[in-house]
């Protein structure tokens, strides 16, 4: 349902994907695992279009979209693949004047012009959903940053994309608050929401991921079913990385 093909994508002179090839199913979950700097984060936002490869092609959906170099695909292409995902960021990033309601309402009334009580009773639902509901009214600086991550999962899911990128959702939280948010993805694969997350968190990787893909250097090394990918990895250089998580 998606798949990204010999996706190129360089900063200047610096290539951060090298020919990725991805391809994610239908309501599964794929982890992105690798080192610091190996252009996790560069391709996910390669998915929502937050970045323009300079070669290769996305299909999610029905779009597709080809990537030839020095030519931007038009605006109405990227908008149609960015109402296909949701993004949730390592450090939430929720609007810091709207409370948590409105951060969900707020890609319903202005992006799809949904009737304000439309998009306000489905974004309870997705309050409700995450454990918030009772939170609705609440600031993002009077939540935790577990209630923030999921106010910002919320607020990725409410126009219904056909995929969830998290990147590195975890990573910024204390274990204890993190929890929650894992609880929260869980329930979400078991509901089959496709979902593909950079992330090294062992509790999304090891037990929620279906696949694994492996990311070094702008390459991925390796990609299988993520409980085969870290029992018995085929590359030397995947063992000795997943050996640093454990
Ligand atoms: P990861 O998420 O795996 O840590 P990133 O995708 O953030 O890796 O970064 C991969 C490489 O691309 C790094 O060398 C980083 O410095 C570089 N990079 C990322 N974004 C930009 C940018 N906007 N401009 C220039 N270089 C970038
Ligand atoms: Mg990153």
């Amino acid at each position: 349902m998606i798949a990204l093909t010999d996706i190129e994508m360089s900063f200047g002179d610096l290539a951060v994907l090298k020919s990725v090839s991805l391809r994610i199913a239908e309501g599964s979950v794929t982890a992105l695992i690798g080192p610091s700097g190996s252009g996790k984060s560069t391709l996910l936002r390669c998915v929502n279009l937050l970045e323009i490869p300079q070669a290769g092609e996305l299909v999610i959906g029905g779009d597709r979209v080809e990537f030839v170099p020095g030519k931007r695909p038009e605006r109405d292409a990227i908008l149609r693949v960015r109402r296909q995902t949701g993004m949730v960021f390592q450090n939430f990033q929720l609007f810091p004047h709207r409370t948590a309601l409105g951060n969900v309402m707020e890609s319903l009334v202005t992006v799809l012009k949904w009737p304000e009580g439309k998009a306000r009773a489905r974004s309870l639902e997705l309050l409700d959903k995450v454990g918030l509901a009772h939170k609705a009214d609440a600031w993002p600086a009077q939540l935790s940053g577990g209630q923030q991550q999921r106010v910002a999962i919320a607020r990725a899911l409410a126009p219904a994309p056909k995929v969830l990128l998290c990147d590195e959702p975890t990573s910024a939280l204390d274990p204890e608050l993190a929890v929650e948010v894992v609880e929260v993805i869980a329930q979400l694969a078991r509901e089959g929401t496709t979902m593909l997350m950079a992330t090294h968190d062992l509790r999304l990787t090891a037990n929620i991921a279906h696949e694994v893909a492996f990311l070094d250097g702008g390459h991925i090394l390796e990609t299988g079913p993520a409980r085969a990918l870290f029992a018995a990895p085929v590359q030397e250089r995947t063992r000795q990385f997943i050996s640093t998580l454990l």
